[in-house]
């Protein structure tokens, strides 16, 4: 299939972009790697009359260290994540995810931006996100407003993201040196999307776990905070029955669908598989 007709527009800078976006309302769209666009457009899933490439914006490219934060702007790549020494030292998870994302071509082309942004429950990056504590920095005509990725994410391509907005850039609190973390992805081969994923981040003091996030990607509609699971670990030394106890409750809160990945009960338990082994390794790593 090839997509329908739509007319391209490169602004140069970010009020031109907005401005092109309110103009046309829901026929426009912004296309940033397009590697899941184009493809909904190929299939008729998505149709915009209008492509607004947010190559052209250099504002929206870039890692910087900001106060305690990283913020990492919307159009940098998979690839650029990937090669930042600023993400490899302060968010290592971040390296982690995006070398299991698709393959080197399409991390060279695909954004952080268009990966959280795009909605899909398959993407990776929102669950990282979330477990990381992350804000998205969202502009519109209103101005700009932050929303935590935690708080982002309402079904299936559906987001917070108002139909006049633009993602600028993510904004990442640094987390303590000597953190755990663990990206854990189980997928059918080499650039599937995941069957399940496990994201973890925690701290250990004195042997045990001071603090955890735990999430999930494609194990329901959105990316899952399992902000139950978590509290399971805190202040134990991750000992064989907390793991189990938290991997069921993060099983608990998924609601996967039957499809070629597998049957949602195998599914669901590849959510604990999977939460259990990012509880493992991101201890293993962690200092404290
Ligand atoms: P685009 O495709 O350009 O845009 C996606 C959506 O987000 C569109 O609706 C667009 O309007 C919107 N958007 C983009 N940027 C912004 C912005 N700054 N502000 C507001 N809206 C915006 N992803 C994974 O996470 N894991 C995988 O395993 C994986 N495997 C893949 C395998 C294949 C074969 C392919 C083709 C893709 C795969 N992807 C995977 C998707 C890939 O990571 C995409 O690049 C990513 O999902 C979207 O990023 P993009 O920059 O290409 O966005």
């Amino acid at each position: 299939m090839i997509p329908g007709p739509f007319t391209y527009h490169r602004p140069a800078n970010l009020s031109e972009a907005l401005a092109v976006l309110k103009a046309h309302g829901d026929e426009a769209r912004p296309l940033a790697g397009g590697h899941s666009l184009i493809p909904m457009m190929k299939l008729r899933m998505a149709a915009p009359e209008h492509l607004i490439d947010l190559a052209g914006i250099a504002d929206l490219k870039g890692i910087r260290e900001e106060g305690g934060e990283i913020v990492i702007g919307a159009t940098t790549t998979q690839a650029e994540l990937i090669k930042s020494d600023l993400l490899a030292a302060k968010l290592p998870i971040i390296r982690e995810t995006a070398l299991q994302i698709a393959d080197p071509q399409i991390r060279y082309k695909g954004t952080l931006g268009g990966n959280v942004a795009n909605g899909d429950p398959g993407n990776d990056m929102p669950a990282v996100m979330q477990a990381l504590g992350a804000t998205y920095v969202v502009q519109g005509s209103g101005g700009e407003r932050r929303i935590p990725a935690r708080d982002f994410y309402e079904g299936a391509y559906f987001t917070a993201l108002q139909q006049d907005e633009i993602l600028i850039a993510v904004r990442i609190p640094a987390p303590p040196a000597g953190h755990g973390y663990a990206y854990e992805k189980l997928k059918r081969k080499i650039g599937d999307y995941a069957t399940a994923a496990a994201a973890v981040i925690l701290t250990v003091s004195g042997g045990k776990v001071a603090s955890a996030a735990i999430t999930l990607t494609n194990v329901a509609s959105t990316p899952l905070f399992a902000a139950d699971a978590a509290k399971l670990v805190i202040g134990t030394a991750l000992d064989a029955a907390s793991v189990k106890r938290a991997a069921e409750a993060a099983k608990a809160i998924t609601d996967p669908a039957t499809d070629g990945r597998g049957t949602a009960e195998y599914r669901r338990e590849m959510a604990g598989v999977m939460t259990a082994r990012a509880l493992a390794k991101a201890f293993a790593r962690a200092k404290g």
